[in-house]
């Protein structure tokens, strides 16, 4: 894929970038390898004020970054900005709690025969992370944020079609003060991702982004013995009980759906409901999903825009042709929108059956998938019988309900009268083909970090 911004709300190619020479590759793989051996001797006060100062730029640069990305992926500008609120808060959170989860924590020492005994939590080096374009700031920043405090130096390669927001990452960090070279963007294509996880001054990888590239970047990284943390697809279930609030639960829905104009790995893609409240919540669900404003995504009354790429919309109106195909009725939307770009309606598909590809696979769009159920174990028999294992959301009112799911569905998320939403305060992850390893709070600072164990006798 040709490294370039084009508008999905128009189809203009608006700028495009040669990949990165072998020489100038090499020149930043050296560059960070200098600049960690430096980094790594920072205190993590002096790493929570650079993020602090890098909230701050960020909040000052939002307007500009927002266009950037809206521009770039045509996500609405609107929820662009809350996007680049949301870093924001991720540089703020690690800020104020990355020292304290820095601190050595201290063991009976007695216990093993020390003076003193201790696990102390150090940087591992130089951090791939291969990104992808649907939140082209957040996906970045939930590594880069966690990974900077923990004192390691991060290299970004981003996705091909959003190399004005990637440079940017590389810009917001300089801006702040970090130390020369702590976080650099490469602008390379997918080809070139083997020979950087293969480099020796690389020591670790994260990739969120399809199965495929998963694999791919799991089994160079696994060849290399280098750790990888993988955030891959989803097909989060959202099961509706009679005792939910019908209402808000269909408003939620529609927005567990099409946020980021469906491209989101914790979208809600399966809808399960209990059969007796499934004609009145379909035809909720259905009156919202059509009365979405889809348009220009720079329009402040747009609440869906173009999907990202040509290809991600042919890919969704496949899903939505195989399915009517094999039988189910689209209840709303189902077709492109007939202006420039790649638009597509938002879609509410009744009757999926296990023969239908949207059953077993992801739908990168505005698309979903209905089920009516006899009761809760239904639902999450289907649920769970899927590759996937992201996020979950169930609305019900009853504890044992509750209690079941949060027990018995196979993600690594499960929210109760909710969607399923990242924070920097909650782990985030899945199960399942959905990758390992966890983003955020403590814990995905630790993925990469070296937990020493420290014996003093
Ligand atoms: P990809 O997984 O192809 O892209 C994500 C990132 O991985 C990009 O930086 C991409 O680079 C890179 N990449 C792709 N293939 C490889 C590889 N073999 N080795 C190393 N790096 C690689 O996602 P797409 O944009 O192609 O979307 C395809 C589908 O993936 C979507 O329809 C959706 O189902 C899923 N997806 C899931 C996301 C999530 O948040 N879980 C996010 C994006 C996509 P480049 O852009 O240069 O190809």
């Amino acid at each position: 894929m040709a490294i370039a911004t084009i508008n999905p709300a128009t189809g203009e190619t608006l700028k495009t970038y040669e990949p990165l020479s072998e020489a100038a590759l090499e020149d930043k793989l050296a560059r960070a390898a200098a600049a960690f051996a430096e980094y790594r001797l920072t205190t993590p006060r002096q790493r929570a004020g650079w993020l602090r100062a890098a909230a701050d730029v960020l909040e000052g640069d939002t307007d500009a970054v927002a266009e950037l990305m809206t521009t770039e992926m045509g996500k609405t500008l609107a929820s662009a900005k809350a996007e680049a609120g949301k870093c924001v808060k991720a540089l703020r959170y690690y800020a104020e709690h990355g020292e304290d989860f820095l601190q050595p924590k201290p063991t009976d020492a007695e216990a093993v025969g020390a003076i003193e005994a201790y696990v102390v939590h150090q940087p591992l080096g130089v951090v791939l992370a291969i990104m992808p374009w649907n939140f082209p700031l957040w996906q970045a920043m939930r590594f880069a944020a966690p990974a900077l405090m923990a004192g390691n130096v991060g290299l970004l390669k981003h996705a091909s079609n959003v190399p004005q927001t990637a440079l940017y990452m590389e810009e917001l960090f300089r801006k702040a003060g970090f130390p020369a070279d702590v976080f650099q963007t490469l602008l390379i294509g997918s080809g070139t991702v083997e020979r950087v996880i293969r480099d020796d001054r690389v020591v670790a990888a994260t990739l969120t982004g399809s199965g495929p590239a998963g694999q791919s970047v799991a089994a160079v990284a696994g060849d290399a013995l280098k750790k990888t943390v993988l955030e891959l697809g989803g097909s989060d279930p959202f099961i509706v009980m009679p005792s939910a609030d019908l209402d808000k639960a269909a408003e939620v829905a529609v927005t567990a759906r099409c946020q980021n104009n469906g491209q989101s790995c914790i979208a809600a893609k399966r809808f399960f409901v209990h059969t007796d409240v499934a004609e009145e919540f379909t035809r909720l669900f259905a009156e919202k999903m059509a009365a979405l404003t889809v348009g220009d995504p720079m329009d402040d009354g747009t609440k869906v825009g173009p999907l990202a790429t040509e290809d991600g919309r042919e890919d969704v109106e496949r899903y939505v042709q195989d399915a009517v195909d094999k039988g189910a009725t689209v209840v709303v939307g189902g077709r492109r929108v007939d202006r420039p770009g790649w638009f597509y309606e938002p879609t509410l598909v009744s009757g999926v059956t296990p023969e239908m590809a949207m059953h077993s696979e992801e739908v990168f769009g505005p698309v979903a998938a209905l089920y009516t159920v006899a009761d809760l174990d239904e639902a999450i028999r289907i649920a769970n019988d899927h590759v996937y294992g992201l996020g979950a959301n169930l609305w019900s009112e009853d504890q044992g309900e509750r209690l079941r799911f949060i027990r018995d569905v196979q993600s690594g998320m499960a929210f109760v009268n909710g969607m399923v939403t990242s924070y920097p305060e909650l782990p985030f992850g899945g199960v399942k083909q959905s990758g390992y390893g966890r983003e955020l709070t403590e814990v995905g600072m630790y993925e990469f970090a070296n937990a020493k164990t420290v014996w003093i006798g």
